[in-house]
């Protein structure tokens, strides 16, 4: 292995939500960075195929092995990726998404970007179940408004007590089926207000506002969304402190003899040769479960079980967000008259969590994301015509089918709040390596009776919503034997935990900054220190922590505490 003989301020890993966040905040305060990213490089201005036909391609936009949601989308990577593998142990059902490029999954995420409330905080205190945070909403928000006033979000204010307000940007108009879901919701008493997602209604720090193409996961060209790759990484170049190298495969944190990180022993995925940087500070933002990868295998002779383990907390507690779905066939919708549908990649509408948990019996909440209307066909568009009354056939009757159905569908996806048990964790697999040798992740997966019972709530919900809006399920009710049709651990891409932040170094592995109690040069900056998940999406979260952890390090460097 050979050394690089300089030493850079800060060594990020990843350059993702987490990473590009704090690759952004620290080169802007002047630090020297060097971001590991094991993926390929990206820039949406040049790579993006936001305004492709489905036609002009054979495929139509179907997915392909490293593109699973879809050809034209943005995001290279998938649920399973060749020569790294991860491992479950017998009855696990959990699957692991991961990016491979520069920007990691922001290249294609939703952009729902809800801050957790001040109950989300402090959730033991108020029903006893899992552990509160070290850090309560007051210490976050000012970054919040920061990430706000940076990255650009639309939304409403509408004071609600745990769906704090931020610093939006007009939200769009509901489009036609939006109107109706809103008709339906307010009949329900279900609360349905505009949507939280970071793309620009307005112009904002040199990016353009949207034109409503409706693009979103392809990246947009205009860098009208939020990606971390050109809002976060590429004005980080721009400062020329900040050295990206690409295909460069975290291994382990090296330690010296004093138990200090020195800096980040990677490969070369080009040349599949070890290499290493040298930094004064480490931040590991390589996704949670990632993260806390590197820590288990980041051992020495002072950190036998890895890396902020000593008390065995790394790959512990780890959560991903419960969901489901139900989609419906809405008469009133077909054969509609042309109309403008023009809007952002995603809902112009949600429902955030309106119930009292003391009339129910589930702890927590959801959030309700709408889908459906007229988007833009592609391969396996209307998913099964024949689904619809009398849909199918041949020829002419199935082009006027697909022609009278098409917009005449709406889907409801649930997403709330798992809490951490004891039997979902990861850990090495004691036999199984990655194409480097690098021993890979064994995950352990349980939901538990609260998770089951929201579920069967959200189904119900749903179904409730369509039968207002006149509409007919198009899958009946799944049993307490099919889970209520959860989804399967990890599959709504929400992992977090496994680093958990806390003041108790037996109980946590970093402290409320997001540094490690067992290495004080030590950070981590993606969702793996999170306490608890919320029914919140995590990312505006991730960000915001991320920031406040690279202010951290900027003020504890200039005191020359790091
Ligand atoms: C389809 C989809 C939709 C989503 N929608 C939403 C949404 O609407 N709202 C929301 O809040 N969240 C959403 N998410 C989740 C969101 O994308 C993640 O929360 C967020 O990207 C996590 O940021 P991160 O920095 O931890 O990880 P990532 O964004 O995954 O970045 C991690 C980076 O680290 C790199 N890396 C990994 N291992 C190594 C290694 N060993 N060495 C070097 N580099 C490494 C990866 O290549 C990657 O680029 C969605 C995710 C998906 C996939
Ligand atoms: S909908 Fe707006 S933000 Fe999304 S890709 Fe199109 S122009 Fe860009």
């Amino acid at each position: 292995m050979r050394p690089l003989s300089r030493t850079y301020d800060v060594c990020i890993v990843g350059s993702g939500a987490g990473g590009g966040m704090a690759a952004y905040a620290l080169t802007k305060a002047g630090a020297d960075v060097v971001v590991l990213e094991a993926g390929r490089p990206w820039d949406n201005a040049k790579d993006s195929a936001m305004l492709t036909w489905p036609y002009e391609s054979p495929r139509r936009g179907a997915s392909t092995a490293d593109r699973p949601f879809g050809e034209f989308d943005a995001c290279i990577g998938g649920w399973e990726i060749p020569g790294e593998p991860y491992t479950r142990s017998p009855g696990t059902d959990f699957s692991w998404w991961r990016a491979r490029m520069v920007g990691g999954r922001t290249n294609h995420w939703g952009r729902i970007s809800l801050r957790f409330g001040p109950y989300d905080f402090k959730r033991k205190s108020r029903d006893g179940l899992g552990d509160d945070w070290p850090i309560g909403y007051d210490d976050v928000a000012p970054y919040y408004d920061e990430v706000d006033r940076l990255i650009g979000v639309f939304g409403s204010t509408e004071n609600l007590p745990n769906e704090p307000n931020g610093l939006f940007l007009p939200p769009p108009r509901p489009r036609c089926h939006e109107l109706l879901v809103k008709q339906a919701a307010d009949k329900l008493h279900v609360t349905c207000i505009p949507a939280r997602l970071s793309i620009l209604t307005r112009p904002l720090n040199g990016r353009a506002a949207c034109h409503y193409c409706g693009q979103c996961n392809r990246g947009c060209r205009v860098n009208a969304n939020f990606t971390s790759t050109n809002v976060l990484i590429a004005p980080a170049l721009a400062t020329g402190k900040l050295t990206l190298l690409t295909n460069a495969m975290a291994r382990e944190v090296t330690v010296d003899s004093s138990g200090r990180a020195t800096g980040v022993a990677y490969i070369d995925k080009t040349t599949g040769t070890d290499a290493r940087v040298r930094a004064r500070v480490v931040v590991l933002a390589a996704s949670a479960c990632e993260s806390a990868r590197l820590l288990l295998n980041s051992t020495s002779p002072l950190f036998p079980n890895g890396l902020a383990n000593s008390t065995g907390v790394v790959g512990r507690y780890i959560t991903d967000t419960t969901g489901t779905d139900v989609s419906g066939f809405i008469p009133k919708m077909m054969d509609h008259v042309p109309h403008n549908h023009d809007g952002v990649g995603g809902m112009h509408l949600y429902m955030p969590w309106w119930l009292d948990n003391a009339k129910l019996d589930f702890p927590r909440g959801y959030h309700i994301e709408v889908w459906g209307g007229a988007a833009l066909p592609s391969y396996g568009f209307l998913s099964g015509i024949h689904r619809y009354p009398a849909g199918g056939g041949y020829g002419k009757q199935l082009k006027d089918d697909y022609r009278r159905y098409y917009g005449a569908s709406i889907g409801f996806s649930g997403r709330g709040e798992m809490i951490p048990n004891d039997d979902s964790y990861c850990e090495l697999d004691p036999a199984a390596v990655d194409r480097w040798g690098i021993p890979v992740l064994r995950f352990h997966w349980k939901w538990s009776e609260h998770e089951y019972r929201q579920v069967k709530h959200m189904q119900e919900t749903f179904r409730a919503l369509i039968a207002e809006m006149g509409g007919e399920v198009f899958a009946p009710m799944p049993t307490r034997e099919q889970g209520y049709g959860i989804a399967a651990g990890g599959t709504i891409i929400h992992e977090l935990g496994g680093v958990r932040m806390g003041d108790d170094p037996k109980t946590s592995a970093v402290n409320r900054w997001c540094q490690a109690h067992d290495c004080k040069n030590l950070f981590v900056a993606d969702g793996g220190p999170f306490v608890s998940q919320a029914d919140k999406n995590p990312t505006w979260t991730i960000l915001a922590l991320s920031m406040r952890t690279s202010a951290y390090i900027t003020d504890q460097m200039k005191k020359g505490a790091l």
